[in-house]
């Protein structure tokens, strides 16, 4: 072993540095073979970055200039240029060579990452979300994709802009084009987060619980005009709740039963509470709906928490009333910090997902609260909003790839397969 260096201290601005860019068709041994010439030279690296965007690969390297090697005319960077591209073309690649001092400008103040879900993600929308995030004063430092299916999802690092300006600078044109724009703060607290929290009806399943009872005692028509008022906010929502339950009185227990069989999950929704679960997040429901349902569903999904209304029967028949504490909105907001509280989690990396007006104080206290496929009155009022209808796709809002969900479920494949909604990507 030789003597190691004295450790050296960051790189003086003016310090020379050359920044080597090769492009081409990619296959093994491109690195190995460009950091092999560049060591002829004794140079240090002092950043890399490479990509590789269907089959052509992109490979960029800071280095200090050389100080020792072979010379051209007295100097070693005119030997390093040629030999760098002669080693380029006889491996059929596009090298450049540009010569300045440093390491790479520092980048502005404030960071962010914005995630953009398309369905398709088009040229258009692509431009205008850019556009919006330069006139914010932002710089888009990094792009890369996350997912291709069910929706195109690239996340882009973005500097220098204030995040609360850009996520509203970016609604705008999120609505305008019709796509999904997440902006998050960058740091720690986005990797931290443990617990996420999520309404049933319409969010963890497809259905409407209430409806789906309402349809047995043959009153939908009035159950679901009541709901539909009491999600647009024009309800007070315990008013309205004991108002449906009403309707349900005298309907046999064996429903119960009969409803969970007909409880429909959201696509997606299996992926994403195992994919949580195996990431070591704690996950958990709240509803305004019935504990006769969503105990059902903690089981069968291994949640950690559950809270719901509990309908009342009596003598094998519903009361048409609900027992215990209510969970409606402002209740909501409380089981959130109540499991966030049991989890041992500060409400900051707290996730809760959500698509009704009695979701509002919920999405608003979580560290994200993120309004899905979510009335116009949440989506404007949540940090975030996913009009896709994949629930997985929230886990694009938190960074995870397509690519690390599917080996995940490659490694340890689920125990009923095909069951979550229409998830099979095409082959
Ligand atoms: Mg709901």
């Amino acid at each position: 072993m030789t003597p190691s260096k004295a450790i050296a201290t960051s790189l003086s601005p003016d310090t020379p540095t050359y920044l080597v860019k090769i492009f081409g068709k990619d296959r093994p041994g491109i690195t190995a073979g460009l950091f092999d010439t560049l060591a002829a030279y004794s140079v240090d690296v002092v950043d890399i970055e490479q990509l590789v965007t269907r089959g052509r690969i992109t490979l960029c390297a800071l280095i200090t200039a050389p100080a020792t090697g072979p010379t051209i005319s007295g100097t070693n960077e005119g030997a390093l240029r040629a030999t760098v591209h002669s080693w380029a073309e006889s491996m059929g690649l596009e090298a450049e060579i540009i010569s300045g001092t440093g390491d790479n400008q520092p980048r502005g103040t404030g960071r962010s990452h914005v995630t953009v879900l398309g369905h398709p993600l088009t040229a258009e929308s692509t431009a205008a979300i850019a556009a919006s995030i330069t006139a914010t004063g932002g710089n888009i430092d990094r792009i890369f994709r996350l997912a291709k299916y069910p929706v195109t999802a690239v996340e882009c690092d973005v500097s220098g802009a204030d995040t609360a300006a850009l996520r509203t600078a970016l609604a705008l044109e999120a609505a305008r084009y019709g796509v999904d724009v997440a902006v998050v703060a960058s740091g720690l607290q986005r990797r931290a987060q443990r617990l996420v929290v999520m309404d049933v009806d319409s969010t963890l399943i497809q259905d409407e619980v209430i409806e789906l009872f309402a349809a047995h005692a043959g009153c939908e028509a009035e159950v679901a005009e009541v709901t539909q008022r009491a999600m647009r906010g024009e309800l007070d929502f315990e008013e309205s709740l004991h108002a449906r339950v009403r309707l349900l009185a005298g309907l046999d227990a064996s429903v119960v039963d009969k409803v969970r069989t007909e409880v429909r999950l959201t696509p997606g929704a299996r992926t994403l509470v195992r994919t949580l679960k195996r990431l070591g997040f704690q996950v958990g429901v709240v509803s305004g709906g019935f504990t006769q349902v969503t105990d059902a569903l903690q089981r069968e999904l291994g949640l950690d928490f559950a809270s719901a209304n509990t309908l009342e029967i009596v003598d094998g028949k519903l009361t048409g009333r609900v027992t215990g504490e209510i969970v409606d909105r402002a209740g909501k907001a409380r089981l959130l910090r109540r499991f966030a509280e049991e989890a041992g989690v500060p409400l900051v990396q707290t996730v809760a997902i959500g698509d009704g007006a009695n979701d509002l104080d919920m999405l608003n206290t979580a560290g994200l609260g993120v309004a899905f496929n979510a009335k116009p009155v949440v989506r404007e009022a949540a940090h975030t909003a996913v009009t896709v209808p994949f629930l997985d796709t929230v886990l694009y809002l938190l960074g995870i790839t397509r690519e690390e969900v599917e080996a995940a479920e490659a490694a340890e494949p689920a125990s009923s397969p095909g069951e979550d909604g229409k998830q099979q990507a095409p082959a």
